[in-house]
């Protein structure tokens, strides 16, 4: 279990989201990613290896700037470490964004109704399986915050997940079960990390989540 960092306010969210999780490298992690709403749409960039890898591919393709998106460092359970499996991922219609730290125990049985509805997961990570539930759930006219509740229940496991909807540009959407999750509540801005760690500097306003 690696780091999550969430945020919504006036900053560039890539700077606000990419600095959190260098704070929370101590952790280790194989794999870094960030993901974005900007006019209507997720964009994302994600890269195997060191923050610093990632900081390549920013600087090479920058992301639109926003004031709402989240990130993710990553310590791979399923699926070997690699661009692919990095974190953020995306519903079958990159409606919304996911990361996730912990592991989904009943992925396999999930993951067969997804068959079901015609959709292929690219990536071999469990979470991707959850992000396609989401998105299905999404589909039916549910916010993302009750589609975040519907499938909670169907998760097996220990876990922390973060989502955003590119019809959404103001909500970060966060659930946990035993595993750690922090709001950091700022000045017109709020936070979401795996630990205070990651939004310290801009907000001493914590509430540890239930
Ligand atoms: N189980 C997920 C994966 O393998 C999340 C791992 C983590 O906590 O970083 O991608």
């Amino acid at each position: 279990m690696c780091g999550i960092v969430g945020y919504v306010g006036p900053q560039a969210a890539v700077d606000v989201v990419v600095e959190g999780l260098r704070r929370l490298e101590y952790r280790g992690y194989d794999s870094a990613g960030v993901a974005i709403v900007a006019d209507s749409a997720i964009h994302l960039a994600k890269k195997a290896g060191k923050i610093s890898n990632l900081d390549k591919v920013l600087a090479e393709d920058p992301l639109p700037r926003s004031g709402l998106g989240l990130g993710h460092t990553r310590w791979a359970t399923h699926g070997g470490p690699n661009d692919v499996n990095a974190h953020p991922h995306l519903s079958a219609d990159s409606r919304m964004a996911l990361v996730h730290n912990g592991i989904i125990e009943n992925y396999l049985t999930l993951r067969a109704e997804l068959d079901v509805a015609g959709i292929t997961p690219t990536s071999e990570t469990d979470t991707e399986i959850v992000a396609h539930l989401l998105g299905l759930e999404l589909a039916t006219g549910r916010s993302l915050a009750e589609a975040m509740r519907t499938v909670c229940t169907r998760l097996h496991g220990a876990f922390t997940l973060v989502a955003v909807d590119r019809t959404d540009p103001n909500h970060v959407v966060a659930a946990r079960r035993n595993s750690p999750l922090v709001v950091g509540v700022g000045k017109g801005e709020n936070f979401v990390a795996s630990d205070v760690a990651a939004f310290i500097e801009h907000t001493r306003e914590a509430i540890e989540l239930g």
